[in-house]
């Protein structure tokens, strides 16, 4: 489209295609420098047992903030760093800055909190995953145990022969392994049986969607638990889903209901009221 202007020239304006390419290629080169002038953080999410409604662990979610982009949500920014190949040093990044906050935090007040971090399809594939979770463990000094790797379905079916192999490797190191967005993809329990997972992560479409009561919700976790997998809900905003989940069994949950993602700073902050509110009630 053009507009005609007083002189007689042409003023052309960018189609929204190619806004969406500028903003894209402005994104691609600050992700580039996004690390080294320390634009990443890490917020934390609590995750917490769905009958003592205690947290147990949290799940480390990154967040970048621009100078001039203002804070630019992962969902935009990961698969842009996924697909320039820039992944594997800011997801490694990532599992150094988790298991270090997390390691520090459980020692400065006794907890035995355990940490999850995201992996992405382009991470499991690469040789250096299995190296850079036993450097991370290593030089933080968290406990194996206390570290969950978050996969997605997706990544795991793209190779199904290869991913039994990488997590076995993973399992080897004595971290948990659990699968995110359960129920957004293929969601077939039968390749569950294939790989090592302990942790079976609904996504929180799937919550929404299946309301108190359902015989599927039900079903879904009580063949889970068959295959020895431990059940977390995600995204539970209200009181009824946390009912209806636990009703169904499911054995813990992750939603705004109980606590946003937050700086490591609030999280303290949340801990040390939660465990005094516990001790109050006593
Ligand atoms: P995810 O791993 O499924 O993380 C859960 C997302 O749901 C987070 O979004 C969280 O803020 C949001 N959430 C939690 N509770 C609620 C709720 O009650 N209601 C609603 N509406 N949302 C809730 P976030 O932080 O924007 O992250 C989005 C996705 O980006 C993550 O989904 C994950 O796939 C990816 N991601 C985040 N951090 C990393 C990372 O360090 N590495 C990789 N590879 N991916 C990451
Ligand atoms: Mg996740
Ligand atoms: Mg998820
Ligand atoms: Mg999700």
């Amino acid at each position: 489209k053009a507009k005609a202007l007083g002189d007689g020239s042409f003023q052309f304006f960018e189609p929204v295609m190619c806004q969406e390419a500028k903003r894209r290629l402005q994104l691609e080169a600050a992700l580039h420098r996004a690390l080294e002038q320390r634009q990443f953080t890490l917020h934390y999410q609590p995750r917490v047992d769905l009958r003592s409604l205690r947290t147990l662990g949290v799940e480390a979610l990154l967040r970048w903030q621009h100078p001039e982009f203002g804070s630019i949500p992962p969902l935009e920014f990961i698969p842009l760093a996924e697909e320039r190949g820039q992944i594997g040093t800011i997801g490694c990044w990532v599992l150094n800055a988790a298991c270090h906050d997390v390691k520090s935090l459980n020692d400065r007040y006794g907890l035995a909190l355990h940490v999850s971090v995201n992996v992405s399809a382009r991470q499991l594939r690469s040789p250096d995953l299995i190296e850079q979770v036993r450097a991370a463990l290593a030089e933080s000094g968290l406990p194996a145990a206390a570290l969950e790797l978050e996969l997605t379905e997706s990544a795991l079916i793209e190779d199904l022969d290869q991913s039994v192999q990488v997590l076995q490797g993973l399992k080897a190191l004595g971290v948990r392994l659990s699968i995110d967005d359960f129920g957004t993809g293929y969601s077939s329990l039968s390749y569950l049986k294939r790989l090592p997972i302990d942790v079976l992560k609904l996504d929180r479409s799937f919550v929404a969607e299946n309301p108190a009561g359902d015989d599927f919700l039900r079903s879904l976790v009580n063949m889970a638990h068959v295959l020895k997998l431990s059940v977390v809900a995600e995204g539970i905003e209200h009181r009824a889903a946390m009912e209806a989940l636990r009703d169904a069994l499911c054995d813990e949950g992750q939603g705004y209901l109980f606590a946003r993602p937050m700086p490591l700073a609030a999280l303290e902050t949340f801990l040390t009221q939660e465990h005094a509110s516990r001790t109050d009630g006593q």
